[in-house]
C-alpha cells in the first residue's frame, strides 16, 4: 500500500477511518513480522491514543487520530530497523516473501519442526492471497475455531470471533472476543456462521481429524483463511480419537496412532489451571508429572507431621535419599536443587506418582536458616509454591490445579492399542500398593521390585541399620531375621496383586552408607535406639565413605561380601511364593542379580540362591516354579552376554546405570549441565530419560542378540526409566525385546508407544 492507493481506498470506500486503520495495521505488522521490531512499541502507542482520547474500544479511534498513528508508527519503524517503511507495494511484497523464507530457518521455527516430526528439507512456497477486510463494518467479524473442543474433545464448534476487526486483534487480545456460537444470534453474521458450520464439518470429514479454522467475514461473505489440525491437550486427545473411529472417520489402528503417548499424563495427573496466571521463578527437571501446590518445607518429619495434619506441603531439598522417604510420602510433591532425572527424588517420586521438580540449581537453599531463595524472591517454611512436574517449573505461590478425569475412552483406546502390541508392559513397583495401582493401569507383571525400597518405610529402615552395624556374622544375622518377615510380607501382597503374572524381584543394590544417617543429631539418635556409643555409627560412616558410591560397593557386590543378606532375600521370596500358592495364587517369581560384571559374581550369586531355594522346599514340603537372571546395566555384561546368559534365566537391561556407565555421567549429578548440552545440541536429549539409541542403545541390543545366541528365546527386557518413554518403548520393540517395566504411572504410556511401534513398523513394511 502507498500513500497513492491510500488516497484510492478512501475514495474507492468513502471510509478515511478503515483506510488508515488499514495504513496503521499494514506498517505495524510489517514492522513487526519483516522488519523484526518489539511489537509492544506499537501496542503502547495505540493505548497511548486511548487513553488520551480516553476509548475503551480500539474500533472507537478516530479517523484523524488513525492517520497520526500511522506516522508514528512509521517513526517508529525508522527508528528501531533503520530503514524507512517501504511505501512501494512491489518492494513491501518482496521483503514479505523474503521474510517468510527467512522465518523459516529461525530458531522457533526449526524447534517447531523438531517438535512435530516435520523434515527441514521441505520445500517452502509462500501463498500471495488479496486481503478481505473483517473491520469494514458490523456485518464483517473474524475469527478462529476449532471444530471440537480442544479442551476437552467435545464435539461441536468451538472458538471466538470478533464483530468489525482483522485476524490479528483476536490473538493480539485488544478486545474480549465472543463465543463462536454467538455468530449464530447476530442477524448480521447469522447466514455466514450456519455456512461456517457445514465448512468445518467438511473441513474435518476431509482431513479426518479435528481442524483449527481462521475466517473472516466481509460483509456477510464468509471467507476461509486458513485450516490445520487442531491442538489439543491430552484428554480432548483420546477423546477425539476415539469418537472419529466411532464416527466412522477413521480406524482403531489410526486412532491408537493419533494419541501422543506423552499426551497421557495429563490425563493421570493434575495440571496446572491453564486458566492461571502464572510467574515461572525458576526451570528445573521435569522429574516426575503432575502439578503440586502446598506449603514449603525443608524438614521431612516436619512434612510428615504437616502432611498428617492435612497441610498440603513441598518437600523442598538439596537432594533426597532414603531417610527422606516418609517426607516424600506425606508431600504433595517433592523440589530438589540437586539430582538428575534418575535420582533417588525422581525415581521414588515416579513410583509414588507424585510430581517432582529435580535439580533446579536456581535454588540456593539454606537449612540452617530455613530459607531457600529463588530468582529474587525468599521463601520461608510455610509459604507457598508450586511446581510442575511436567515441564519443571517452579511457580510463584499457590496456583489453582485441574485434577485429572478418566474417562471410558482412556480404557477403549488401550483396548485397541493393546490389540495391537507385540511388547509386553510391566511395572516398576516396590510395595503391595504400587503394585495394585500398576495391575490398574494394565501393568502384565513386575519387571522390577527394588527391595531396599522396603526399608524406606515407617521404622523398618532401624532393621537395617542395625543390620549394616553388626559386627560380627551372628549380630547381622539376628538383624536379617528382624527384617526377613517385613519382606516376606511385602512379597505377598505383591504376589497377590499380580496374581498370574510374573514378579521380578532384585536382590539388594544401593551402596549400605545410604541407610545410614548422615547429620550428627541422627546418628546419635540412632546410636541411642540401638544402645550402642555413637562413635561406632561415626566410624561406620566414615568406613562406608566412598568417592563414587555408584561405582563402589552396591549390587550383587554386596551379596558377594555378605552372602546372608542373599540368603535372606532369597528365602522371604520363596516362602512368600509358597505362602500365596497356598491360597491359590499362581506365582511366577524372578530373582534378579544387579550389577553384574562378571560371570562368576552371577554364577556364586546364583548357586547361593538355588542352594537356600532347595533347602527350603525341602523344608516346606512344597515347591514353587522359580528362575534366576541378572541385570545387564554396565557395559562389560553386555559385551559378554553371551557368557553371562550360560548363568541366568532372563535378562533385564538397567539402563540408568548402563547409561551412566556408558556416558560415565553420573546420574546423580549431571542434571548440573546436561540442559546445557540438550541447548547448544551436542545432545540430542538428556540421555537418562530418551534411551541413547546410537551408543547405549547398541549396547543393549549387542547383549540381547549375544544371549539369545547362547539360549534362543531367552526372555530380555529393559527396566531403566527409558521403559516408560515413548521412543525409546519403539525402539525395545525394534530390537525385539519381550517386554518393557517402568513406573506404574507410565504403563499406560509405555502400552500406547508398544503399540505405535508395532503400526509404524507395519507401515514400514507396506
Ligand atoms: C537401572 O540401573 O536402570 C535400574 C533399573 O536400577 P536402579 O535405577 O535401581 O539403579
Ligand atoms: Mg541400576
Amino acid at each position: 500500500m502507498s500513500p497513492q492507493s491510500l488516497a484510492g481506498l478512501i475514495e474507492e470506500t468513502g471510509d478515511p477511518r478503515f483506510a488508515y486503520d488499514c495504513m496503521r495495521r499494514l506498517i505495524q505488522m510489517f514492522g513487526k513480522v519483516v522488519l523484526d521490531v518489539n511489537s509492544e512499541l506499537f501496542e503502547d502507542a495505540i493505548d497511548r491514543v486511548k487513553r488520551r482520547l480516553n476509548l475503551s474500544s480500539d474500533t472507537e479511534i478516530p479517523a484523524d487520530a488513525l492517520s497520526a498513528l500511522a506516522d508514528e508508527f512509521r517513526a517508529i519503524v525508522r527508528r528501531e530497523s533503520g530503514m524507512d517503511f517501504p511505501d512501494d507495494p512491489l518492494q513491501q511484497l518482496r521483503m514479505a516473501i523474503e521474510a517468510v523464507f527467512r522465518s523459516w530457518n529461525n530458531q522457533r521455527a526449526i524447534r517447531y519442526r523438531r517438535q512435530n516430526n516435520i523434515p527441514d528439507d521441505l520445500g517452502t512456497a509462500v501463498n500471495i492471497q488479496s486481503m478481505v477486510y473483517g473491520n469494514l463494518g458490523d456485518n464483517c467479524a473474524t475469527g478462529v475455531c476449532f471444530t471440537r473442543n480442544p479442551n476437552t474433545g467435545e464435539r461441536g464448534l468451538f472458538g471466538e470471533y470478533l464483530p468489525n476487526a482483522q485476524g490479528e486483534d483476536v490473538v493480539a487480545g485488544v478486545r474480549t472476543p465472543k463465543p463462536v456460537r454467538e455468530m449464530g444470534d447476530d442477524p448480521a453474521l447469522s447466514d455466514a456462521y450456519t455456512q461456517l458450520l457445514a465448512i468445518a464439518e467438511r473441513l474435518e470429514r476431509h482431513y479426518r481429524d479435528m481442524q483449527d479454522l481462521e475466517f473472516t467475514i466481509q460483509h456477510h461473505e464468509l471467507f476461509m483463511l486458513q485450516t490445520r489440525n487442531g491442538k489439543r491437550t491430552g484428554g480432548a486427545a483420546v477423546k477425539i480419537a476415539v469418537d472419529l473411529a466411532s464416527e466412522s472417520m477413521i480406524s482403531h489402528r489410526e486412532a491408537v496412532s493419533r494419541v501422543e503417548p506423552a499426551q497421557l499424563d495429563q490425563l493421570l495427573h493434575p495440571t496446572i489451571d491453564p486458566s492461571a496466571r502464572v510467574q515461572v521463578l525458576a526451570t528445573g527437571l521435569p522429574a516426575s508429572p503432575g502439578a503440586a501446590t502446598g506449603k514449603v518445607v525443608f524438614d521431612p518429619d516436619e512434612a510428615q507431621r504437616r502432611g498428617q495434619a492435612g497441610e498440603p506441603v513441598i518437600l523442598v531439598r538439596i537432594e533426597t535419599s532414603p531417610e527422606d522417604f516418609h517426607g516424600m510420602v506425606a508431600a504433595q510433591g517433592v523440589l530438589t536443587a540437586r539430582g538428575g532425572m534418575t535420582s533417588h527424588a525422581a525415581v521414588v517420586a515416579r513410583g509414588m506418582g507424585k510430581p517432582c521438580v529435580s535439580g533446579c540449581t536456581a535454588l540456593q537453599i539454606d537449612y540452617g536458616k530455613g530459607e531457600v531463595h529463588v530468582a529474587e524472591f525468599t521463601f520461608r517454611v510455610g509459604d507457598f509454591i508450586t511446581i510442575d512436574g511436567a515441564t519443571g517449573n517452579v511457580l510463584l505461590g499457590k496456583v489453582p490445579t485441574v485434577e485429572p478425569t478418566v474417562g471410558g475412552d482412556l480404557a477403549t483406546l488401550m483396548g485397541w492399542a493393546d490389540s495391537e502390541r507385540r511388547l509386553k508392559v510391566r511395572a516398576n513397583a516396590d510395595t503391595p500398593q504400587d503394585a495394585i495401582a500398576a495391575r490398574e493401569f494394565g501393568a502384565q507383571g513386575i519387571g522390577l521390585c527394588r527391595t531396599e525400597h522396603m526399608f524406606f518405610q515407617g521404622n523398618r529402615i532401624d532393621a537395617m541399620r542395625a543390620m549394616i552395624l553388626a559386627t560380627s556374622l551372628e549380630e547381622r544375622e539376628q538383624a536379617l531375621a528382624e527384617i526377613e518377615p517385613l519382606q516376606r510380607e511385602d512379597f505377598l501382597g505383591i504376589f497377590r496383586a499380580m496374581d498370574g503374572y510374573p514378579v521380578t524381584i532384585r536382590t539388594l543394590d544401593p551402596p549400605l552408607h545410604e541407610f545410614l544417617p548422615n547429620t550428627e543429631e541422627e546418628q546419635a539418635d540412632l546410636a541411642a535406639k540401638l544402645s550402642i556409643p555413637v562413635q561406632t555409627v561415626r566410624d561406620k560412616v566414615n568406613a562406608l565413605h566412598e568417592a563414587n558410591p555408584m561405582l563402589g560397593f552396591r549390587g550383587c557386590r554386596l551379596g558377594i561380601q555378605y552372602p546372608e543378606i542373599t540368603r535372606m532375600q532369597a528365602r522371604a521370596i520363596i516362602q512368600a511364593a509358597i505362602a500365596a500358592a497356598k491360597e491359590g495364587v499362581r506365582v511366577e517369581p524372578e530373582i534378579m542379580i544387579p550389577l553384574v560384571s562378571t560371570v562368576e559374581e552371577l554364577k556364586r550369586q546364583r548357586a547361593l540362591i538355588a542352594e537356600t531355594i532347595e533347602a527350603m522346599f525341602v523344608e516346606a514340603g512344597a515347591r514353587v516354579p522359580y528362575t534366576v537372571g541378572t541385570m545387564i546395566e554396565l557395559p562389560r555384561a553386555a559385551l559378554i552376554a553371551d557368557e553371562i546368559a550360560e548363568q541366568a534365566d532372563f535378562f533385564s537391561f538397567g539402563t540408568n546405570d548402563l547409561t551412566q556407565t556408558t556416558f560415565g555421567l553420573s546420574r546423580d549429578d549431571a542434571g548440573r549441565f546436561l540442559p546445557l548440552y540438550v541447548d547448544r545440541g551436542i545432545l540430542p536429549a538428556d540421555p537418562f530419560q530418551v534411551l541413547d539409541q546410537e551408543g547405549v542403545g547398541k549396547l543393549v541390543a549387542m547383549g540381547t542378540q549375544l544371549g539369545r545366541q547362547t539360549k534362543p528365546g531367552l526372555k530380555v527386557g529393559i527396566c531403566g526409566e527409558h521403559g516408560g518413554e515413548p521412543s525409546s518403548v519403539a525402539f525395545c520393540e525394534r530390537i525385539g525385546l519381550d517386554y518393557v517395566s517402568c513406573s506404574p504411572f507410565r504403563v499406560p504410556i509405555a502400552r500406547l508407544a508398544a503399540a505405535q511401534a508395532v503400526i509404524a513398523a507395519g507401515e514400514n513394511d507396506k
